[in-house]
C-alpha cells in the first residue's frame, strides 16, 4: 500500500469514475500498457454490426473474429453476446457501432475509430476497467481483406475493417500504442492484418500478476512469515501503479457459507490485511489495531475461491511501525461443516483411496470452527473411510496432535502421549480389524480451562495403518488446527 493512509484508505471505497478516449488513426518486445485491466481477465462484448463489407464479408463476422483472435491468443477472455448495445450509453455494458461522432463530438479528419474506457479506482494498483465502448467513423471507407492496405488500388475499396476491430479490442482489454514492436496496437494502422508476439506478450504480462507472486494455500491456524526483500510487491502483483510494498498471498477455498477471521500481528511491521475474491476484487481491508503494528478483519463469504493478502505500506504510517519485518498470520472460521482436510497422503508414500473427515464443535455439531474459549466445552469426532484394499485388514487408528512442534499421539487410554518419533513405537489410538468406515470420538465434552490449559493451537492428524505394513500410516494433508483461547 502507498504511503499516505487517507489515500489509501478512500482508495477503496471511492467510486470516481475517469473517462479516458483513445482513437486509431490513418497515417501515423515493448508493449505498453499503465495497468489499468478487467478484473478476472475477462468481460462480455456486445455486437452486432448490420451490413456487409465490398468483398461480400459482415461487419459482424468479422468483428466475431477479432474477439475470438484475442481470446484464442491470449489470457484473456472476451464473453460474446451477438446483441445490439448504444456505445454512447453510460451503461455498463460494452458495446460496438458504427457513428457519425464520438457520441457528440467530431470524428478527427483521420480518426478510423475510438475506444471510450471508464475505469474506477481500487484498493491496490492501478484502477479497473469498468466499462468500454467502440465507435466505428462511419466516414471512412472500409472493407474486410487480409494482407496489405490497398488504400487507393481497385481491388478493395478502403481500409480493412478486421484490423481496425483487433486494435480497439486492444485497447480495450486494456494495451496502450505500441511506438516501437511490430504490432497490431501501433499507433496508426499498417500492413500488418494479425495480432503480433508483442501484442500476445502484452496482455499476458497485463493479467499475469498472479504468477508473479507466489500463492501458498492458507491453512487455519497460525503462519509465521515476515515480509521482506525478495517478497512479491503489490507492483508485481497488480501490475500496474508505484505501490512497491511488500505483499505476501495466500488462497482460500470456501464450500459453504463461512465466517473467517484473520489477525496480522507484528511488533514491527505496519500490517494490512486485505481480503479480495478469485479475480482479486477487494472485499475488505484492514490496516490498524489502535496503538498496534497489527491488523485484523473478518467476513461471513458464499462459497468460491478467495486471497488473503499480507501487507503493509511503501512508507510507515504508524512512527512505531515499519513496512518490512516479522507477522504471525491467525486464521480461524466457523461454518455449519466440517473443514476439508485436503487430499490423502502417507508417511512412506504408499497411496490409498481413504477419505478424513472431522470438525471441532462447542455446540454438538451445529457449528464446526477452530477457534474457541478455554471455558467452552468441546467435542472432535472422527470419521475415516478405510481404502476398501485394507478394509477388514488387522490394523491401527492413529491421532496425532502437534503443539510447538512437539507431536503427540492419543494411546487407547484416550491419553496423548509424547512421541519419540520411532516408526517401530507408533502410538495406536485403536488396534481392529478395520471396517469400511472408522469412527473415533476424540474429545468429548472436552473443557480446556479444566485441564489447566488457558491458551494453545493444535494441529490435529487422523490415521490409520495396517498390522502387515505397521511403519505405514495414510492421513491428510491439511491439518486440522485448533486454537484455544483465554
Ligand atoms: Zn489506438
Amino acid at each position: 500500500m502507498q504511503a499516505s493512509i487517507i489515500a489509501k484508505t478512500h482508495a477503496g471505497v471511492k467510486s470516481a469514475v475517469t473517462l479516458f478516449v483513445t482513437g486509431w488513426f490513418i497515417a501515423a518486445m515493448a508493449f505498453e500498457f499503465d495497468g489499468e485491466k478487467w478484473p478476472g481477465a475477462e468481460t462480455e462484448f456486445y455486437f452486432a454490426l448490420e451490413g456487409t463489407s465490398g468483398t461480400g464479408i459482415l461487419w459482424n463476422t468479422a468483428f466475431r473474429e477479432a474477439l475470438l483472435d484475442w481470446n484464442e491468443a491470449t489470457d484473456f477472455n472476451y464473453i460474446l453476446r451477438e446483441e445490439s448495445r448504444d456505445p454512447c450509453l453510460s451503461d455498463s455494458l460494452n458495446g460496438v457501432d458504427f457513428t457519425e461522432d464520438v457520441c457528440g463530438t467530431e470524428f478527427g479528419e483521420q480518426t478510423l475509430a475510438v475506444t471510450l474506457t471508464s475505469y474506477r479506482a481500487q484498493l491496490l494498483g492501478p484502477p479497473r476497467i469498468i466499462e468500454t465502448d467502440i465507435v466505428i467513423n462511419q466516414g471512412q471507407t472500409l472493407d474486410i481483406f487480409d494482407g496489405n492496405l490497398q488504400q487507393f488500388g481497385v481491388r478493395f475499396d478502403g481500409i480493412d475493417f478486421r484490423r481496425i476491430a483487433l486494435h480497439e479490442l486492444g485497447h480495450a482489454l486494456g494495451l496502450n500504442h505500441e511506438p516501437s514492436a511490430a504490432a497490431m496496437m501501433a499507433a496508426t494502422v499498417g500492413n500488418l492484418d494479425r495480432l503480433t508476439a508483442d501484442d500476445i506478450a502484452g496482455v499476458n504480462a497485463l493479467y499475469g500478476g498472479l504468477s508473479n507472486c507466489n500463492v501458498r494455500v492458507l491453512s487455519y491456524g497460525r503462519i509465521s512469515d515476515s515480509l521482506a526483500a525478495g517478497d512479491c510487491t503489490v507492483n508485481e502483483l497488480t501490475l500496474g501503479g508505484s505501490d512497491d510494498s511488500f505483499i505476501d498471498v495466500y488462497s482460500f477455498e470456501l464450500v459453504e457459507t463461512t465466517t473467517v477471521q484473520f489477525e496480522m500481528a507484528s511488533t514491527g511491521l505496519d500490517s494490512v490485511l486485505i481480503l479480495a475474491d478469485s479475480k482479486l476484487q477487494y472485499l475488505d481491508f484492514d490496516d490498524k489495531q489502535s496503538g498496534s503494528c497489527s491488523s485484523s478483519l473478518s467476513q461471513t463469504l458464499g462459497p468460491g475461491s478467495y486471497f488473503i493478502l499480507a501487507n503493509t505500506f511503501d512508507e510507515p504510517v504508524q512512527e512505531a511501525c515499519g513496512t518490512t519485518g516479522a507477522y504471525e498470520l491467525t486464521a480461524s472460521f466457523s461454518s455449519s461443516r466440517t473443514p476439508s482436510l485436503g487430499n490423502g497422503t502417507s508417511l512412506n508414500g504408499g497411496s490409498s483411496s481413504a477419505g478424513f473427515s472431522a470438525g471441532i464443535t462447542a455446540d454438538n455439531g451445529n457449528s464446526f470452527g477452530n477457534r474457541f474459549s478455554a471455558s467452552e466445552s468441546l467435542d472432535l469426532d472422527v470419521s475415516i473411510d478405510i481404502d476398501p484394499l485394507h478394509v477388514g485388514q488387522p490394523g491401527f487408528l492413529i491421532i496425532a496432535a502437534v503443539v510447538d512442534g512437539e507431536i503427540l499421539l492419543l494411546n487407547q487410554q484416550g491419553q496423548f502421549i509424547n512421541y519419540s518419533q520411532n516408526p517401530a513405537q507408533l502410538i495406536r489410538a485403536a488396534s481392529k480389524v478395520l471396517d469400511a468406515t472408522e469412527e473415533l470420538a476424540v474429545l468429548t465434552d472436552f473443557v480446556p480451562a479444566e485441564v489447566g490449559i488457558d491458551s494453545i493451537i493444535v494441529d490435529f492428524f487422523i490415521g490409520y495403518g495396517v498390522d502387515s505394513d505397521p511403519a505405514e500410516v495414510y492421513f491428510h494433508q491439511t491439518p486440522l488446527n485448533l486454537i484455544v483461547i483465554p
